[in-house]
């Protein structure tokens, strides 16, 4: 049964909703999947938006625009598909011309900052989250991310990875210069709680949190 939520949610979705078109979806892993999107009007692209997809009936899932060309409106998504659920299950049926709905974008609460060293710590729901920021970044600032993931490529959208266990994660951190270091912090809530943690006890300061999911 749908929740009073998802009825509004499906009610500003049919006031507001646009049609996105699939061009094509690439398994970057095969718990990754790149979906490449036509969206029917400009946007004024800035990092860590995202659009709210109708990824079932009255079912809603926001997944982050990674990357964006203006000259051809194409989004790119990157949506993590290892698990059973509404939305990833949906990601995994995408074929090149399918066309959903969707809404936004919205959010875009988190911008680079001007500090010396960008760091992205979360799980591979948050690869296209980080990817905005690190396109968005100055050219001269030092730009780590750091996805708790065991097999994933070295880059992806031109974004360098290292990827880790939530154990390694203290150590890694330690050899960072943490207080000229802004940090964001996304995905899996659980595991953002306890990596801010880690950051304010070695002495970090200016850390940004994106929950996700838990
Ligand atoms: C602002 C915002 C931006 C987001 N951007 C992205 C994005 O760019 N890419 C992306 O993949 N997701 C993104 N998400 C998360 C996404 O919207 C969904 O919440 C998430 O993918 C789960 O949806 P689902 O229907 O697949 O699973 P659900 O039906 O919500 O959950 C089913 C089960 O799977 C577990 N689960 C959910 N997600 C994961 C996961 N990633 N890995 C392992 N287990 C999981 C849940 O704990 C639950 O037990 C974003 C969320 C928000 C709020």
């Amino acid at each position: 049964m749908s929740t009073f939520k998802e009825k509004a949610t499906a009610f500003l979705m049919s006031r507001i909703g646009k049609t996105a078109y699939v061009i094509n979806t690439t398994a970057i892993t095969d718990s990754l999947l790149q979906i490449t999107l036509h969206l029917p009007e400009a946007i004024n692209w800035r990092s860590c938006q995202h659009l709210k997809c109708e990824v079932g009936k009255q079912a809603y899932r926001d997944y982050t625009i990674a990357s964006w060309d203006q000259a051809t409106q194409t989004a790119v998504l990157l949506i993590h598909t290892s698990h059973e659920g509404t939305g990833s299950n949906w990601a995994k049926q995408l074929q090149p011309e399918q066309s959903f709905f969707y809404a936004g974008p919205g959010g875009g609460f988190h911008q680079p900052t001007a500090a010396d060293n960008l760091v992205c710590i979360g799980d591979a729901s948050a690869i296209g989250h980080f990817v905005s920021l690190y396109k968005c970044r100055h050219p001269q600032q030092q730009f780590h991310a750091m996805i708790i993931d065991k097999h994933l490529p070295s880059t992806i959208l031109d974004m360098p990875i290292h990827t880790g266990t939530s154990e390694q994660l203290t150590n890694w951190v330690r050899h960072l210069p943490v207080q000229e270091t802004t940090f964001y912090l996304a995905g899996n809530i659980p595991l953002l709680v306890k990596t801010r943690k880690t950051i304010k006890d070695l002495g970090g300061k200016q850390i940004k949190s994106a929950g996700f999911w838990e």
